[in-house]
């Protein structure tokens, strides 16, 4: 977070939020919380917008190979959210759905698990790694906790601390109890330029300039730019990932799968922030019998259920 050298007095804001997705909101809600005068300062529609479009796991189970620490901010960061999810419903009445059922990380072959075992076993045998629970099932242990699990899937790592939220409502959420406390977000207001100035920086926005003793800079992709601007580096990159969210069906997943989850409104989206677009539902399909062509009869609940991507209606 940069800091202007002080000395002017007056800047329009103690701080200038650069960005109004959930990083942006959750630092701007904290710091209006703590007395702050705050703007949030946010591009328009046709910005890249990760959180308005993410899988919205609270995932623990894989973090931190290479960087221990990471390892433990996922960590501490899982333990404190039911916390987070609380104050955020105390301020705004708007409950986030947060839930942390455990998830399964689900595997095709022998060779998966072998692979899966040697990477969490290296993950927690890393120098200054807190070790976590975690444990590998085999097909018949998966099955017991996901009954709907495909023959294909020969096993499974499980964490118990895995979770899931409502991440749409948690960014709703986040505005309004910063709006409620007297956070300013102002929209449509690219920040163009950042500069320095004595005791302020100064920002040039589409609509005008803002003056503020504090930046935080939360623009996601649009940090790479504004970044070199405050003598900062953030080489983030844009990466193609794919959703598929179906129409809501009655409750029927107990756990959450890595690639696989049934939303607290009855939704279920199937995720691949990795892969192209052509394996990802090919592997979920795999990992599920309900997603083939004849066995919605595994599964009744999800039958008649409509994809709204990878276009096919399950009759
Ligand atoms: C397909 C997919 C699945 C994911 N799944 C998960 C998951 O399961 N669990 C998880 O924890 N994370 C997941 N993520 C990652 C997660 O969504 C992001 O880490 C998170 O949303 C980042 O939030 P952010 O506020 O930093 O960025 P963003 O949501 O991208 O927000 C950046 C904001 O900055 C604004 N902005 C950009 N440039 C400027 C500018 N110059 N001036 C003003 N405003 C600007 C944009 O308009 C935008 O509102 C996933 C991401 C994707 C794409």
């Amino acid at each position: 977070m940069p800091t202007a050298q002080p000395s002017t007095p007056h800047p329009d804001y103690d701080f200038a939020v650069i960005g109004g997705g959930l990083t942006g909101m959750a630092i701007a809600w904290g710091l209006v919380r703590r007395g702050r005068r705050v703007v949030v300062l946010d591009e328009g529609d046709t910005a890249y917008r990760a959180s308005r479009g993410n899988f919205a796991l609270v995932w623990v189970q894989s973090k931190g190979q290479g960087m221990p620490e990471y390892a433990l901010w996922t960590m501490a960061s899982a333990q404190r959210w039911g916390e987070f999810a609380a104050a955020l419903n105390e301020d705004t009445d708007l409950d986030v759905a947060f839930r942390q059922p455990g998830g399964l990380h689900l595997l095709l072959s022998e060779r998966e698990v072998e692979s899966r075992a040697n990477a969490l076993l290296r993950l927690h045998n890393q120098p200054g790694m807190q070790a976590f629970e975690y444990r590998m099932l085999d097909h018949d242990a998966v099955e017991k906790m996901l009954p709907q699990v495909g023959p294909e899937v020969a096993g499974a790592s499980f964490c118990p601390f895995d979770g899931h939220v409502n991440a749409l409502r948690t960014l709703r959420a986040l505005h309004v109890a910063f709006a409620r406390l007297g956070g300013r977000y102002r929209p449509n207001h690219a920040v163009e330029r950042i500069e320095a100035h004595t005791g302020e920086f100064r920002l040039a926005t589409a609509a005008g300039e803002i003056a503020a003793g504090r930046v935080v800079l939360a623009a996601g992709l649009g940090n790479a730019r504004l970044a070199p601007m405050v003598g900062l580096e953030a080489p983030v990159r844009p990466q193609r990932g794919q959703i598929i969210v179906t129409e809501k069906v009655a409750p029927f997943m107990n756990h959450i799968v890595h690639t696989i989850r049934q939303t607290d409104e009855g939704s279920v989206m199937i995720a691949d922030s990795w892969r192209r677009q052509a394996t990802m539902p090919r592997s979920a399909a795999r990992c599920s019998p309900w997603r083939h062509n004849a066995p919605c009869a595994c599964c009744p609940c999800w039958r008649g259920s409509t994809w709204c991507a990878a276009g096919r209606r399950c009759a």
